[in-house]
């Protein structure tokens, strides 16, 4: 029976015209059982516990499209039978060959604990072996497992052959004696199933006997079974090593290099047969073994019973312990790989991987004697990350490369901008800039760990996002690790200890026993050939040429430019002309609330169907402004020679020192005679109809692209430049014609060959210049774009506007120079957003997400890119262009553009969702609490155009309608709504104060925000009288019992207001990884809205603007997100944790993660949700659709069994119950509300809240405004309880009684009969895909217990009876402890107990608690005053983070062998957002030492890069040395730093603080005081040494001072004299 829309049983508020229930009986198409589970290729999603599913070679999933076994066969065959498959093809026959897909990069993200032990006296020991295991036993904390809890993400550890016990084998097995200077072993996964392996045995023979190599026997490894996990057991491969004889050769590199042949060819011949995906190498060597699986750390030594034999024996050990963002069983993906073992993540794979493949085609050495072919494919696609960096690291090696030349050239260190390197080591930057041209970089966080059997070493990445400890000891043993205290050895055995800092490498010479530091390796290698004199020989820079200072076109033909080009009046007036007068990108604010462009009824350009992708919790953003000297726009021009053949013909290349042209600069391309220009024209015709044109031209020039390039063309010009516009031939979308050239040339091998230049009219946003570059373009002339700068300029308006002063003169070449700065920094905000530093890495890495292109469309120029949801056909696409086009040639001349109403609601523009008429209707409704009036707002909803996804939806149900008496209660289900994370500062008081009490009200929860909150709102109300208090006198409509504090309160990057009593007074901890509005990007709070009571929340200044940088200091990875879990579960063991992450593809897999480091509750937010303000292209070009980040996520949680771990929560444009029950039938458990919640209390979305003159005081701090804020707690709570009685309503209607019946129900679900504009072709499959419901009702999961952090030592402290009187009673007590690096976050615990009672400054007791040993990371994290630490040995990351008060003192321990001002003992990100308190440190600290701090003192005795970074106050001295970019962003406190050798003025970023010498008294008092503190705390020498030689040291200091500083006595001796005189006057 088909219901009614309305019923009298139902709600009369359920109105919404999707809610068309179909009866089942008469849709049988549609009905639940048609909701059926798609094929996973088009979900994009990895079902992982069938066991078909095993993974072989490391690949990611089982999924192979037939393309992708099609493009495989062929290279297979075109390699073995000697055939180059990349020999000529048409594009369409191009079309078919496979490239790296981002949905198989998606698939696998991990992070891990790494380090290695090496001999120096090239001695073998069983000790290394067991340190090793010891070691990785103590790194448990940094790696996950699977849902069984006990299967572990994977360890490992490769040594060198154990050739003693091997040898002792053989003679138990009655075998000849192994000659090991000619013999290798291999460790082979084989299939289960006995029959099976032997076949893949006799596989394996066979080609070792192809290859003349002898094999000498199999043994099957000894294994311990019962210690591996549920899910490791069910997947466990068969284990045995095969030992091999290569007679043929003598030299052990070539001996190498036949194993490594043998295996590729093996490899092959394993991927045609049934049992290949349950057959992995891995490894096989005649100098190295890897032992590993999908273990524990603890648990690798008790499977291999070969690791505990005391015969085995080695000079290196390289251990790794996997944390994988999923609970896939898969045993080839432990680590370490065959070369290396990787501790970070590859964020520009899938770039990385088509380039290698593009090098297929000319890479050859004649080190392979002919046999190069054989070594195709260079990496597999779907492979993890780690899985192909060791693949193409082991293929340069192997090739003739050396380890640390190799790991140079790939993951090349931050050069440019580097004054010991520039200076002092020319050579080193000679080799990165030659390599520049030739490779790009493997980019993003990483510590690498490798060896060849003969060098063993370790590199981190060029920003240091990894952990890296070394210290060497008296017994000749060097110890590289992610952790300190991972052994226990004595401190007066250790003879150096240090850190890697970014970029740098430490190698050592197994058979020498030489240990070679980081520009000492990188000399050896810069040197071995004449890179300074190729570079001087061959390459040349493009030498700038000024702008045009005149136009190219009369103002009506720029004008019909603009038209067929689809250029807007908004386009125009809100980005070029805002760009080319201010030199910056233009900001917006409320998020996006208009249709995706497939879905929106006007016309878009291509572009706009791409959202960019950005980095969360599995890497890290970086921080384009602050952290920009790692970062590079440069690119190179010109063919790509032959890798393996180093030589001056590779050099010969230009380079341009960012990719936007002049046109001056594209003629000087085109003039230059070496790079052979083609400039290809990019029109296609129509004069034969729309039909099948644009794929007929793109054919067409991407055969002329080909023959360009076959006749030595180094550079392709594509143009749609024309002084000749006709009607009939429009230009190919730029970005489609770039993709579709760059795709065929790889397809047929002549990418190598030649760089691809676009010289367009459609591009003039920095996302079009992203879009551009991402998919294959080196440079871009945006020459329509230059051309409007130049026309505002000289029209008669801006000259007028110049003359009367309403905008600053400028000249028409600052215009174009203006454009391009502000495209500049776009471009790095974007790169930074998924964490990538360098152009040359972004170029063709695809870093987006299609939505709304259809399979041909994609398959043609975007290949490999995601498009999930499908959309337009190439002809579609072809009509949406000429709609364009056509504008250009109409008949009656528009005499202005069109506004399409894209960016601003403007009358007939595009549609809005919230828009003046909603918010009225909303307004009525909830203020005269009338249901009419709601159901007059839900009308306009259900009829609004479509707008998002889930319009495309409609609910149906095979059961019969109930009484919604039946229904639970609104009660119950108003407890499920959260509203926005919104801070106060963004907001106002009123508004903050009025959404939480209404929040607690209703029983639901809203959310702090960053920036802290006002104890007095943590009470309930008794004082109330007719509305209003005297506790929180701003505010009407009160009620006695109300209460104003959040129930969650927000911990974001930016670590503001953030003490321990913020945290220990909360229900719920949110992280927010990234914003709905602005992924990727941090937030600034302009000055004007920091007001007194703003800064003293804040723990800052008033009137200085607040920063909030793109990345959490201490999340670069998903063991970094587990240690933020970590600690707020230290300090507030009785709050959940909650993540908050933004949609987009693979979320799912990053959930997972999220859920396995241990988060209570998962938010993701989609791309219309976000209220701050954000540069326009951010709004409009980057995050995904809710509906997909949920459907993906909570699909995902259920096929990794971890959907019961985690409560979901979604937020982004929910307005309605409807939308409510489409988010639970999709999986969300609870619903955010955000500008919704604004708008009820009373946002009449005017959009100019960055701004702080918000008309209706909603987010202004202005007092006049504030005090015309309109709204009371009941309006808040009047919508939400019309929201609950409409999901009431509508569950009547469905038959169900409760929210938790119709959760993860996605057969509620079914496509609504709804005409689009453009398409028809939109699969809405993924997001009514169901893979099963979870084990619990959402209630179970909901209402589940905190999770825990198990025992830790806080909770022994705590239990200490003394400890907790002095607590109780505010007594004084002291304790001594030993500590192990595995005691994390200790102090944190007690500090909670401490602040939840007496807040963070009204204890007045002492507890002092002294510890000996390696503390784990977290070490006295949110201290509160009261607490003092002293620890006697080391300390990992993050001490002090968030401290608020006390002492932590750490120095090394008496008579230990190292001088203790020369080595490393705290980690990096020390003191992140303190706000108080005090950290001496005898040693040095790692990188961002006291980053965000707010008012900590410090003293230290060095520090890495990035020092002071964003801190807003307190005082930091170091009294060593410290790396670069010292106080970036520092806005507050002081800083001294002594300079003995007159360096230190060019590490300081010199942007906003001032450098001076110590002069005011002041400030030399409080220097001497925290010096003498320090030696009297630390013992420190070199403090003692500075104090009795005041007067020689006094003068070395350096004090650094922000403006804010400039009036304070330290640092200004007049400031004083100052204050007096400014006194006497205004008394007189
Ligand atoms: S009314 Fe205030 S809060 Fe709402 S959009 Fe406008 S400025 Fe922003």
């Amino acid at each position: 029976m088909a219901l009614a829309t309305k019923s009298c049983l139902v709600s009369p508020l359920v109105v919404d015209k999707r809610l068309h229930v179909a009866a089942s009986a008469s849709s049988s198409g549609s009905s639940c059982s048609t909701a059926r589970v798609p094929s996973w290729s088009k979900l994009g999603l990895t079902f992982y516990l069938r066991q078909s599913d095993f993974v072989g070679f490391g690949l990611r999933g089982a999924r192979k499209s037939n393309s992708a076994q099609h493009g495989d066969a062929s290279r297979s065959q075109g390699a073995a039978g000697g055939l180059k498959w990349w020999a000529s093809a048409t594009p369409r026959e191009a079309r078919q060959y496979e490239v790296a897909n981002l949905d198989d990069i998606l698939a696998e993200r991990d992070a891990c604990g790494v380090g290695y032990i090496a001999s120096l006296k090239n001695e073998y020991s069983h000790k290394i072996v067991k340190d090793a295991l010891t070691s990785l036993g103590c790194m448990e904390h940094r790696g996950g497992c699977g849902a069984d809890n006990d299967s572990g993400d994977g360890a490992g550890v490769m040594t060198s052959i154990p050739w003693g016990l091997f040898k002792k084998w053989f003679q138990e097995q009655g075998l000849a004696e192994v000659d090991e200077s000619h013999c290798g072993v291999g460790q082979v996964f084989l299939p289960r199933d006995e029959s099976l392996a032997a076949a893949a045995k006799a596989v394996v023979e066979e080609v070792f006997k192809k290859e003349g190599v002898e094999v000498l026997g199999w043994r099957a490894v000894p294994v311990t079974e019962s210690v591996v996990g549920h899910f490791a057991k069910i997947t466990m491969p068969r284990i045995e090593q095969i030992f091999v004889k290569v007679s043929a050769e003598d030299a052990m590199d070539d001996i190498e290099r036949e194993l490594y042949i043998s295996r590729k060819l093996i490899e092959k011949a394993a991927s045609t047969e049934p049992w290949g995906e349950d057959f992995y190498f891995c490894s096989l060597s005649s100098r190295t073994i890897v032992y590993k699986g999908m273990l524990r750390s603890e648990v690798v030594g008790q499977f291999y019973d070969d690791l505990r034999n005391e015969d085995y024996t080695t000079q290196f050990a390289i251990y790794h312990r996997r944390f994988s963002t999923n609970t896939t069983p898969k045993w080839p993906l432990a680590q370490p790989m065959r070369f290396l073992g990787h501790n970070g993540e590859i964020n520009t794979l899938q770039g990385n991987l088509n380039w290698m493949r593009s090098r297929e085609a000319t890479m050859e050495s004649p080190i392979w004697r002919g046999r190069d072919a054989e070594l195709r494919p260079f990496g597999n696609i779907k492979a993890s990350d780690s899985a192909n960096l060791d693949m193409v690291a082991e293929l340069f090696m192997r090739s003739g490369y050396g380890p640390e030349e190799t790991m140079m050239m790939m993951v090349p260190e931050a050069y440019k901008k580097h004054p010991t390197l520039m200076v002092k080591y020319p050579e080193i930057v000679d080799f990165y800039e030659y390599y520049k041209g030739q490779m790009e970089a493997w980019d993003g966080p990483a510590l690498l760990l490798f060896s060849n059997g003969r060098t063993v070493g370790a590199c981190l990445d060029r920003n240091g996002l990894r952990p890296a400890r070394y210290w060497r000891t008296n017994d000749d043993l060097i110890y590289v690790a992610s952790e300190v205290g991972v052994l226990d050895i004595p401190a007066a055995n250790v003879t150096m200890k240090g850190r890697l800092g970014p970029g740098m490498m430490i190698c050592v010479n197994l058979e020498s026993g030489e240990v070679y530091e980081n520009t000492e390796v990188k000399k050896r290698v810069a040197n071995a050939k004449p890179y300074g004199k190729w570079l001087a020989e061959g390459s040349r820079k493009l030498e700038p040429v000024s702008f045009n200072d005149s136009t190219l076109y009369s103002p009506d033909s720029l004008l019909k430019h603009q038209q067929a080009f689809g250029y807007s009046s908004e386009d125009v007036q809100m980005i070029i002309e805002s760009m080319a007068s201010s030199g910056k990108e233009p900001t917006f604010c409320m998020g996006d609330d208009t249709p995706l462009a497939v879905l929106s009824e006007r016309a878009h350009l291509l572009y706009d169907y791409f959202k960019q992708r950005f980095a969360q919790v599995t890497n890290p953003a970086i921080d384009s402004l602050r952290e920009g000297l790692v970062m590079s726009l440069e690119m190179n021009l010109g063919k790509r020679e032959n890798m393996l053949d180093a030589g001056p013909a590779n050099a010969a290349q230009v380079t341009l020192s960012d990719p936007i042209l002049s046109d001056g600069e594209l003629s000087a391309l085109q003039a230059t005679e070496s790079l052979k220009p083609a400039t290809l024209s990019t029109f296609f015709d129509v004069n034969d109809g729309i039909e099948g044109a644009l794929q007929r031209g793109l054919d067409k020039l991407c055969e002329a692209a080909d023959e360009a390039v076959r006749s030595g063309s180094q550079l392709l010009i594509l143009s749609d430049r024309t002084d000749d516009m006709d009607a009939t031939k429009p230009a190919i979308p730029p970005l489609l014609a770039v993709g579709a050239v760059h795709h065929h040339l790889i397809s047929n091998g002549l990418r190598m060959s030649a760089s691809i230049v676009i010289d367009t009219a459609q591009c003039f946003s920095t996302h079009h210049f992203a879009c551009l570059i991402g998919y294959g373009a080196s440079a871009i002339c945006p020459y329509l774009a230059l051309e409007t700068c130049r026309q505002w300029r000289m029209s008669t308006k801006t000259i007028a506007f110049i003359k009367n002063g309403k905008i600053p003169s400028i000249t028409v070449e600052q215009t174009q120079k203006n454009f391009k700065k502000a495209v500049k920094a776009g471009l790095l905000k974007i790169l930074s957003k998924m964490g990538i530093s360098l152009l040359t890495s972004y170029h063709g890495a695809q870093i987006f997400e299609i939505y709304g292109l259809g399979g041909d469309v994609v398959d043609t120029a975007f290949r490999g890119s995601t498009s999930r949801i499908g959309g337009l056909t190439m002809n579609e696409l072809a009509n949406e262009t000429v709609s364009f086009w056509t504008k250009g040639f109409a008949e009656e001349a528009a005499k202005k553009l069109e506004n399409f109403g894209f960016i601003q609601l403007r009358p007939g523009g595009e549609y809005h969702g919230n828009n003046p008429e909603m918010s009225k209707l909303l307004h009525k409704a909830v203020r005269e609490k009338n249901q009419s009036a709601y159901a007059v707002y839900q009308e306009h909803l259900s009829t609004r155009p479509v707008n998002v996804l889930r319009d495309l939806l409609e609910f149906q149900s095979e059961r019969k309608p109930i009484p919604v008496e039946n229904v639970e209660p609104a009660s119950g289900i108003m407890e499920r709504f959260v509203t926005g994370g919104m801070s106060l500062g963004a907001i106002s008081r009123e508004t903050h104060e009025v959404i939480a009490i209404a929040m607690n009200r209703i029983g639901g929860k809203s959310n702090s925000g960053e920036g802290g909150e006002d104890p007095i709102r943590w009470k309930h109300l008794s004082d109330v009288k007719e509305g209003l208090s005297d506790t929180l006198p701003h505010l009407k409509g009160l009620e006695n019992g109300d209460i104003a504090s959040s129930a969650i309160k927000q911990i974001a990057s930016g670590r503001f207001g953030v003490t321990p009593s913020f945290l220990a007074n909360s229900e719920q901890l949110e992280i927010k990884i990234a914003q709905g509005a602005k992924p990727g990007e941090g937030g600034q709070l302009p000055g004007k809205k920091v007001s007194p009571y703003i800064a003293s929340l804040r723990n800052s200044k008033p009137g200085v603007p607040l920063i909030s940088p793109p990345p959490h200091h201490d999340i670069y990875s998903i063991e970094d997100l587990a240690q933020l879990i970590y600690d707020l579960h230290q300090v507030n063991p009785v709050a959940k944790v909650s993540v908050k992450l933004v949609a987009e593809a693979g979320i799912g897999t990053v959930a997972s993660g999220v859920a396995k480091a241990n988060a209570d509750v998962i938010q993701i937010s989609g791309f219309d949700g976000g209220t701050g303000a954000s540069p326009i292209s951010s709004i409009k070009h980057a995050g995904g659709p809710w509906e997909m980040g949920l459907a993906e996520t909570h699909q995902t949680l259920i096929s990794n069994s971890l959907r019961e771990r985690v409560a979901l929560r979604v937020d982004g444009g929910l307005k309605s119950g409807v939308d409510v029950i489409m988010a639970a039938a999709m999986g969300a458990d609870e619903f955010g509300f955000g500008s919704l919640a604004m708008i009820a209390t009373g946002c009449i979305m005017a959009r100019i809240c960055h701004t702080n003159n918000c008309p209706v005081g909603v987010a202004s701090q202005r007092e006049e405004m504030r005090a015309r804020f309109p709204g009371v707690p009941g309006d808040l709570v009047n919508y939400f309880l019309y929201v609950a009685e409409e999901v009431r309503g509508i569950l009547a209607q469905l038959g169900y009684e409760k929210l938790d019946d119709i959760i993860g129900k996605t057969e509620i679900l079914k496509r609504r009969d709804v005409q689009l504009a453009k398409t028809q072709s939109l699969d809405l499959s993924f997001l009514m895909a169901n893979a099963g419901m979870p084990k619990w009702t959402s209630t179970q999961i909901r209402k589940q217990e905190v999770h825990s952090n198990g025992p830790v030592l806080d909770d022994v402290l705590l239990a200490d009876p003394e400890i907790a009187d002095a607590i109780q009673n505010e007594k004084s007590v002291e304790k001594s402890l030993k500590i192990y690096n595995v005691d994390r976050s200790v102090g944190g615990r007690v500090s909670g107990a401490i602040a939840k009672k007496y807040g963070d400054t009204g204890f007045a007791g002492e507890i002092k608690l002294k510890f000996e040993g390696s503390a784990g990371q977290s070490f006295g994290c949110f201290l509160t005053p009261g607490m003092h630490l002293r620890l006697v040995g080391e300390a990992n990351d993050y001490v002090g983070k968030g401290m608020a008060g006390g002492k932590i003192v750490i120095l090394p321990p008496e008579g230990c062998g190292f001088k203790a001002e020369d080595a490393t003992i705290v980690g990096n990100t020390c003191l992140y957002g303190a706000t108080g308190g005090q950290l001496f440190a005898n040693g040095k600290a790692g990188e961002r030492f006291a980053v965000r701090n707010s008012l900590a003192e410090a003293v230290i005795e060095g520090t890495g890069d990035h020092a002071c970074e964003y801190m807003t106050g307190g005082c930091i001295v170091a009294i060593g040395k410290v790396g670069r970019n010292v106080a970036a962003g520092m806005t507050g406190g002081l800083g001294y730093f002594l300079d003995e050798d007159d360096t230190f003025p060019t590490k300081v970023n010199k942007e906003i603080v001032k450098m001076q010498r110590v002069t005011a008294p002041a400030g030399q008092q409080q220097l001497q005081r925290l010096l003498q503190t320090h030696m009297d705390e630390t013992g420190s020498s070199k403090a003692k040494e500075i104090l009795s030689n005041w007067e020689k040291f006094l003068p070395l200091f350096w004090q650094l001072v922000p403006p804010s500083e400039e009036e304070t006595p330290e640092a200004n001796a007049n400031a004083e004299d100052r204050r007096v005189e400014n006194l006497v006057a205004q008394t007189a």
